[in-house]
């Protein structure tokens, strides 16, 4: 679905109009980069609404919307909802809050509300060549970072001033920010799936878990690497290669056509089937672009099947507590024959022991 499949979508749910919140939506659908406004939609035109502190911004950003000034959103929204004599609005039900909806619906009392999910949710599911060459960059960035502080993954440094090195070379290297907070989970801490770097030092035959990744021109990119600090003990092996394999299998399958429920049932079922099941408690992968975060899920509650230009990662992990973990997570791009792996850091276990 491309923004201009949003006319089926307002025929289809008999709306006037669809407001758009979330600033991924806005910036993929009328181009403004800011951090405040809303979209509105209408079968005949699209608005930008924002403040005076954005109005340069979007004059200079804007592509096939008109810019419309407000000076309190919901104020300025129905001002331009009841000139445009809406009477049906669809909005995007994850990214309006509940405050704003009150206000709304007290102004305009007969305006009818359709709170939209699904019908929108695969908006920016298939990447264009462009959006593909963004991400790109993204992990260029990314990688390259990661490549620069290897040599501090080592005993005697803390987890944050590794995740902090991280983020600064991720900036140094012409990328916007960090895709999020850099997660560095060693030891004990790697069974913590979203283990933000803390103050523990690394030590000596521990796992180190970084999950990271490079915001460029508003794309992102994500992976995780699990570095292994000295000779591995017999079972971090183990695990670890059970890890890759069940990437490896999950990957391998990827083609249009093929469910996504499939693709994630192929790494879990390698790792249940180890017996190690009940250690891997999150989704195998998800979409990604504008949003760190977004459609396709590759779940056991997927619908769909993979189509060319999704871009989506593949992240099996196992947690133990107590114990420590593994996560191997790549970005896959969905070709018309297959697929190709965006992110290109190594995953084999030999090349991820560090002595
Ligand atoms: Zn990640
Ligand atoms: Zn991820």
């Amino acid at each position: 679905m491309a923004g201009e499949d949003l006319g089926k979508v307002l025929d289809k749910a008999n709306l006037d109009a669809i407001l758009f919140l979330s600033l991924e939506n806005i910036r993929y659908l009328c181009g403004f980069t800011g951090s405040e406004g809303v979209l509105l939609v209408t079968k005949q035109e699209r608005y930008f609404l924002s403040d005076f502190r954005y109005a340069a911004q979007a004059q200079k950003e804007l592509r096939g919307a008109i810019f419309n000034r407000y000076r309190q959103k919901i104020e300025g929204l129905a001002k331009l909802l009841k000139k445009l004599r809406i009477k049906r609005l669809g909005f995007e039900a994850r990214a309006m809050n509940y405050e704003d909806f009150s206000l709304l619906h007290a102004k305009l009392p007969r305006l009818s509300l359709t709170p939209l999910v699904k019908e929108i949710s695969r908006l920016r599911a298939l990447k264009s060549p462009e959006e593909v060459g963004k991400i790109r960059q993204a992990v260029q960035i990314a990688s390259a970072g990661f490549k620069s502080i290897l040599p501090k993954l080592k005993s005697g440094n803390k987890e944050k001033s590794i995740a902090a090195m991280m983020e600064m070379q991720i900036i140094r290297r012409g990328g916007q920010r960090s895709a999020f907070p850099t997660i560095v989970a060693s030891g004990p801490r790697a069974a913590l799936p979203h283990g933000l770097a803390s103050e523990k030092v690394l030590q000596k035959g521990e796992m180190v878990v970084i999950d990271f990744g490079a915001c460029w021109d508003g794309y992102h990119s994500d992976e995780t690497k699990t570095i292994i600090l000295g000779e591995p003990t017999k079972r971090l092996r183990k695990i670890y290669e059970l890890v890759h394999q069940a990437q490896e299998k999950a990957i391998k399958i990827i083609r249009p056509g093929v469910s996504l429920k499939k693709i994630d049932q192929a790494a879990r079922e390698t790792i249940a089937r180890a017996g190690y099941g009940k250690f891997f408690g999150h989704g195998t992968g998800h979409g990604l672009g504008l949003a760190v975060h977004e459609e396709p899920r590759i779940s056991p509650r997927a619908t769909g099947v993979a189509e060319e230009g999704m871009v989506f990662t593949v992240e099996p992990g196992i947690y133990i507590p107590g114990w420590g973990g593994v996560r191997l997570e790549d970005l896959i791009l969905v070709t018309s024959t297959g697929w190709e792996k965006l992110t290109f850091l190594p995953k084999e276990i030999e090349e991820n022991i560090i002595f």
